[in-house]
């Protein structure tokens, strides 16, 4: 019995790093994209991280994964940027929070939303498996509920929650002036079917909402950093709701109907929406997500 108990533990501490380190770092090349003056995007592996600099210091929004951050911080300084002062996190996962260890230890000021703190200081269960506790250091030192407000490199930078979406915790960022905007992993631009994180308290229909009130927020000219994928425009994210609004609509019909999961699953409601479907989210697994959301 224990020895059973052991393998299960060790097939889910297996299974919960697959999601978070299963990569050869030494190989991922951390670049950036500039999106206005101070404002910048870094890809790398994990999260799609923010990045504003200029003479009121450095901020960034996530940072993927901690035997990444040297690179992160090269390539902050590539930018002409002074180390990092500020963090903050759009969500609890550990490829948008992995780097915060390396990042507070360095002295920068983590924020983020109440219960990104909460999820973090303790043990978490994902669809991935656990995911353990992280150390002081790592956590958020300013929480909110609602959001708030920096005021520095000549914009506001508003840090907005919404309702619980892909988890119970997400914010998106909006830099005002320079018209960017950071969604985290409410946006899921065309690499994966959408992350709704049911364990950690998301649920579809707010991911719905929070692309709505991205695209009250956003105009032709805005740019948007999304999660996973390349940076988008406003007509992405209108595909992207149009595409969860679809989805969501056939299967909440089918719920209504007494169809059961298998019977959703068979009408591959997910299909035709040009995502690919070999991403970190297969179709069968978001048409799960999304009963699961719909039918409580
Ligand atoms: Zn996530």
């Amino acid at each position: 019995m224990i020895k059973r108990l052991f393998a299960a533990a060790l097939l889910t501490t297996v299974v919960g790093s697959t999601l978070y380190a299963q990569q050869d770092f030494s190989k991922v090349e951390v670049k950036a994209e500039n999106l206005a003056p101070g404002v910048s995007v870094l890809f790398g592996a994990g999260g799609n991280i923010g990045v504003s600099h200029g003479e009121d210091g450095t901020v960034l929004i996530d940072d993927q994964y901690a035997p990444l951050t040297p690179k992160i911080q090269a390539a902050v300084a590539g930018l002409g940027a002074s180390p990092v002062k500020f963090l903050v996190n759009t969500h609890w996962h550990g490829d948008h929070s992995g780097g915060n260890e390396n990042f507070g230890k360095a002295g920068a000021v983590i924020m983020a939303h109440d219960n990104v703190r909460v999820r973090m200081a303790s043990d978490q269960n994902t669809p991935f498996g656990e995911v353990k506790a992280s150390p002081k250091v790592a956590l958020p030192v300013i929480t909110y509920a609602e959001g708030l407000k920096l005021h520095l490199n000549g914009e506001e930078v508003r840090v907005i929650s919404v309702p619980p979406a892909h988890t119970d915790g997400d914010s998106i960022v909006h830099w005002t002036k320079s018209n960017v905007i950071h969604m985290g992993d409410l946006f899921f631009h065309k690499m994966s079917f959408p992350f709704v994180d049911r364990s950690s308290g998301g649920d579809v229909r707010g991911v719905i909402a929070a692309a709505d009130k991205v695209l009250a927020m956003a105009d032709d000219n805005t740019k948007i950093i999304p999660g996973h994928g390349a940076v988008a425009s406003k007509a992405d994210l209108v595909a992207y709701r149009d595409m969860l609004v679809a989805i969501v609509g056939k299967v909440e019909a089918a719920v209504k109907a007494g169809k059961s999961l298998e019977e959703v699953k068979a009408m591959k409601p997910a299909d035709g929406f040009g995502v690919n479907p070999n991403g970190f989210i297969k179709p069968d697994m978001f048409v799960e997500m999304v009963y699961d959301s719909l039918k409580v």
